[in-house]
């Protein structure tokens, strides 16, 4: 997937802000920040959406689920944070690679509807 933004970022072909890497994830800050902590994780196999996920998958996104904690606590967020997956269309995903928003060091408003 040459023309994913987010392929090219774990291949170091485009820079980041990189928070933590491993041979499967990556962390790096958000270009836009929505937070005063904003970053992405992102697995490092191009996997389209939530949507896209499929049964070989599931140890990779409990990888994803597992570090979590280990990125927030690096970024300070002892009190709390956001965990956010855009979803096709109406979830408003802009990029089609699944990635999960970290989002920290604010006090987060459940969405009014
Ligand atoms: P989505 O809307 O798909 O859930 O989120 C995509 C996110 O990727 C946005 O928050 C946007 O700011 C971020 N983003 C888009 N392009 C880049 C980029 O080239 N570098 C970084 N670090 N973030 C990006
Ligand atoms: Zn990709």
């Amino acid at each position: 997937m040459n023309d994913c933004i987010f392929c090219r970022i774990s291949k170091g072909e485009i820079p980041s802000n990189k928070v933590y890497e491993d041979d499967k994830i990556l962390c790096f800050h958000d270009l836009d920040p929505q937070a005063p902590v904003h970053v992405l994780i992102i697995p490092k196999k191009h996997i389209a959406s939530l949507d896209d996920v499929g049964e070989e998958d599931k140890e990779l996104l409990g990888h994803i689920m597992t570090k979590v904690k280990d990125i927030a606590k690096t970024l300070g967020l002892e009190n709390g944070y956001r965990l956010v997956n855009n979803c096709g269309e109406d979830g408003f995903q802009t990029v089609k690679h699944i990635h999960f928003h970290l989002l920290g060091k604010r006090k987060m408003t459940w969405p009014p509807g």
